[in-house]
């Protein structure tokens, strides 16, 4: 009895119709993947991507050096030289973040007690050249310039569910 059954699921390629109807229902169902990178998936705002240093509404940059970020980070990825300045203020002279030995994880900016070193959203971005992962100060601070109005609106929204 069990040989007819089975010469009738292979006459009539039983098996192939199963695996062809399990193609088709995943043919016409709702697709999950997307075409990255002209489409993308939301973010929180609480996702962790590139640095950047924030600056005031008058343009002063935040950071008072203290060093807090440079002890707290577990990758000892951050390097931070300061010196006063003349108005006796206390500014970083050297403000390094270098990206290979970061590990994302958010405790800079956790640290910081002026907003100023921050993850923007920003999760796609590469290096060309050698060096290029270390990010300096500038760089830093032209990230933060561009990515202002996200990263306020990223900490607001974040504040909320502290
Ligand atoms: S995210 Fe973590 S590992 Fe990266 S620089 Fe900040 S503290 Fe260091
Ligand atoms: S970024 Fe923040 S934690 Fe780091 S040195 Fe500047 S003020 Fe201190």
């Amino acid at each position: 009895m069990k040989w007819i059954k089975g010469f009738f699921k292979t006459f009539f390629l039983w098996e192939l119709l199963v695996g062809l109807s399990l193609t088709g229902r995943y043919f016409f169902s709702k697709k999950i993947t997307i075409q990255y990178p002209e489409e993308k998936t939301p973010l929180s705002n609480r996702f962790r991507g590139l640095h950047a240093l924030r600056r005031y509404p008058n343009g002063e940059e935040r950071c008072i050096a203290c060093k807090l970020c440079e002890a707290v980070c577990p990758a000892l990825a951050i390097t931070i030289e300061a010196e006063p300045r003349e108005d006796g203020s206390r500014r970083t002279t050297r403000y390094e973040i270098d990206l290979f030995k970061c590990i994302y994880c958010g405790f800079c900016e956790e640290s910081c007690p002026v907003d100023s070193i921050v993850e923007t959203n920003v999760a796609d971005y590469h290096f060309e050249n050698r060096g290029e992962n270390i990010m300096t100060k500038e760089k830093l601070l032209a990230i933060g310039d561009r990515y202002e109005e996200q990263i306020a609106k990223d900490r607001e929204l974040d504040a909320k569910y502290r």
